[in-house]
């Protein structure tokens, strides 16, 4: 299961954070294909439509759908204190598929910064630094193979050392790979470097409790705003001392709290919607009297594949998918009404699934 991990310098808030997650998390027997592990915690995916589905349909039960985030902070602790971050904390950022950077925008007398002061773009750049230099180390390595066979005038090796010269140009410029646009063919070949700048990003501003209604003035969360501008990132502001507070609330404490705050949905919510964008993801429906639910699928999935995911069978045995949009269906009203419509399509094999589609598969045993 793909997995984003939460990155960040010591005292930035991100064991608070993890424990928000940890503690707002679903139960792992519920998801079997999620990971056991006391460093991944698995969030369920907020979202609305699978309430609007739920009053359409009326069914026994409802199911949301969820995926994971990794501590990588928990996984690294212990780790020896060596140059650097260390290679251990390297080696598991290779391991998660995107990178939620945790930054500190709280200024706090009795918690100590590593560095003596807050400073968010600071922090952002030790980090972001160390993993470019990791990258370079890397790229150096292969360059060193490439080269010679791109002399000798071997295709192949001429397409990719052209490639690692363009990255070697902006790691030794301090830029990570994603700021690179690389073409579709080019891409195949990054990927195959496993790079860690190539991951997308994040970042998670830390305010303090106090300013949490009114982040856009915190001078901290502007800055890191202004720099995830230029690296393609979201930003999204938590208060992760209030969201653990939070996730031991019911859903309807948990709207009071919030509303108390001044705030529409919580941090955390709002982290996890991102984080999920982050890795690609994206949700499909199933529909029945019997049970309501939501499903993750990758982006790029087709029908089969995304069929498979419920039942191995089912992708198998595939024959067609009854399919209709969200938007669609609730316009309707009804699935009957949607039929009617001539809203519900029968989508083959190589249909490409979108988020929101509320399928109904076909498939032979
Ligand atoms: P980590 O080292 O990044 O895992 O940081 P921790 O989650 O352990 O947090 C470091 C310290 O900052 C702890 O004492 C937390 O209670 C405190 N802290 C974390 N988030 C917040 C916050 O949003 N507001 C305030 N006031 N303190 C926080």
């Amino acid at each position: 299961a793909l997995t984003a991990g939460i990155v960040g310098l010591p005292n930035v808030g991100k064991s608070t954070l993890f424990n928000a997650i940890t503690k707002a998390g679903a139960e792992a027997a519920n998801y079997p294909f999620c990971t056991i592990d006391p460093n991944v915690g698995i969030v369920e995916v907020p979202d609305h439509r699978l309430q609007k589905l739920t009053e359409l349909v009326q069914p026994k039960k409802t199911v949301p759908t969820a995926f994971e985030f990794t501590d990588i902070a928990g996984i690294v602790k212990g780790a020896s204190k060596g140059e650097g971050l260390g290679n251990k904390f390297l080696s598991h950022i290779r391991q998660v598929d995107a990178i939620c950077h945790v930054v500190r925008c709280f200024a706090s007398e009795d918690i100590t910064h590593v560095s003596g002061k807050v400073d968010p773009i600071d922090d952002i750049e030790t980090i972001n630094l160390e993993l470019i230099l990791a990258d370079l180390e890397s790229i150096e390595k292969r360059i060193g193979r490439v080269e010679k066979l791109a002399k000798q005038k071997d295709k192949e090796a001429m397409f990719e050392y052209e490639i690692l010269a363009q990255l070697k140009e902006a790691f030794e410029a301090d830029k990570p790979a994603r700021s690179i646009e690389f073409t579709e063919e080019q891409m195949k070949i990054v990927k195959g470097l496993h790079l860690l700048t190539s991951k997308s990003v994040l970042y998670v501003a830390n305010v303090s409790e106090d300013e949490i209604a009114d982040a856009d003035s915190n001078e901290y969360v502007q800055k890191v705003k202004e720099y995830a501008e230029k690296d393609n990132a979201e930003v999204i502001v938590v208060c992760a001392k209030i969201e653990e507070e939070i996730a031991e609330l019911d859903e309807e404490e948990k709207a009071m709290f919030l509303e108390e705050l001044g705030i529409e949905e919580s941090g955390l919510d709002q982290l996890i919607r991102a984080a999920y964008k982050l890795l690609g993801l994206a949700t499909y429906f199933t529909a029945g009297v019997q049970e309501v639910r939501a499903w993750t699928f990758k982006l790029g999935m087709k029908a089969p594949q995304c069929a498979g995911i419920i039942h191995t069978d089912f992708e198998k045995g595939f024959i067609r998918a009854e399919t209709v949009s969200y938007d669609d269906l609730l316009a309707a009203g009804s699935m009957v009404a949607a039929r009617e419509a001539g809203k519900v399509r029968l989508e083959g094999k190589e249909y490409l699934v979108k988020d929101g589609d509320v399928m109904h598969f076909r498939f032979n045993v």
